[in-house]
């Protein structure tokens, strides 16, 4: 047995990670950095999570970790309490009491070389990045390779309906799935990511060109609108699975670093546990259910060629897309 080496502090471990995710790099609403914790205090294991809520600190507290280094703020906005009373009062009293501190790394990592869309980017194994969204000239994080989301090419191309499917299989499973906007058909070349909320970036993602956008939480109007004047088709994602991937990044670089024990928690705490689809499957008729077709047969991913030609059949013959994505997947 060699001499234990003194283990890395706070101070170190948060040293390290504002090297790699500047706190100026963050948006000017976010709050990042360290939330909890003294900073002398010894750390030898770091929970990785994607959400600070009862059940990661409690997976964090049984895993004895010193630190939990966390994606979303778990204040962010100004409170006048953390009383044990509330939802919020109660974690910061848990992690106290165990002397567990924790840090926040958001949007810093977010626009980040390597961040938070690098690792999700990864996943689908697009190469040749760029950001989707890079920081206006003169900001803080300005530099070549940063910025919010990430556009690279495909393996191969697909079909829509294809990287639907790929992409359900790539990411972290959750009731949520993906599901895809756009004609199922279309091939997709190059890709365009983004961790998270990713509703802001419509635009960018049509402006760079790319074939389909990736991102998490995207709604009714904007999506529609978007496609409606010919953006790349959409794919949206659970939040947590496009964000999930960056924790084995981080993790990595803090053992590299400090040589501390890592733990990441694959606790999907996506809000979502539920996620049906109507008896016989897709595509689901959008208006009075006039359709004459038996229930159980498979439509055929026929849609309209964009120009309003004839609808065209898909060139892939597609089975109906994986809509429910519930099984575990590799
Ligand atoms: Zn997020």
């Amino acid at each position: 047995m060699s001499t234990t080496p003194t283990p890395p502090t706070v101070a170190d471990v948060v040293a390290t990670l504002h090297r790699r995710y500047p706190p100026a790099w963050a948006e000017d609403w976010d709050r990042v950095g360290l939330v909890l914790g003294e900073p002398t205090a010894e750390v030898r294991r770091v929970a990785c999570v994607v959400d600070v809520v009862p059940e990661t600190v409690a997976e964090a507290l049984a895993a004895g970790a010193d630190m939990i280094v966390a994606h979303h703020p778990l204040l962010l906005r100004g409170v006048s309490s953390v009383a044990a009373t509330t939802y919020k009062g109660r974690i910061v009293h848990q992690l106290i009491k165990a002397d567990v501190a924790l840090l926040v790394a958001h949007t810093n990592a977010d626009v980040a070389d390597p961040g938070v869309s690098d690792a999700l980017a990864a996943r689908f194994g697009l190469t040749g990045l760029r950001p989707l969204h890079p920081p206006a000239p003169g900001a803080p994080a300005a530099g070549a390779g940063r910025g919010i989301g990430r556009i690279g090419v495909l393996p191969r191309p697909m079909t829509l309906a294809e990287l639907t499917r790929y992409a359900a299989a790539v990411l972290p499973a959750t009731a949520w799935g993906v599901r895809a906007a756009g004609d199922p058909a279309r091939t997709v070349r190059t890709l365009a990511v983004s961790g998270g909320s990713g509703d802001a970036f419509l635009g960018a993602a049509t402006a760079a060109g790319v074939d389909a956008y990736l991102t998490a939480d995207l709604r009714h109007h904007p999506a529609g609108e978007h496609l409606a004047a010919d953006g790349p088709a959409l794919l949206d994602a659970a939040h947590w699975a496009t964000e999930r991937p960056w924790l084995d990044d981080l993790a990595a670089l803090l053992r590299a670093e400090l040589g501390v024990e890592t733990m990441v928690s694959d606790l999907n705490t996506d809000p979502w546990t539920v996620h049906a689809t109507a008896p016989g499957g897709f595509p689901a008729p959008a208006g009075p259910a006039t359709t004459t077709a038996p229930a159980t047969t498979t439509v055929p991913a026929t849609t309209l060629a964009p120009g309003g030609a004839a609808p065209v059949p898909a060139a892939d013959p597609d089975p109906a897309p994986a809509a429910d994505d519930k099984e575990p997947r590799p």
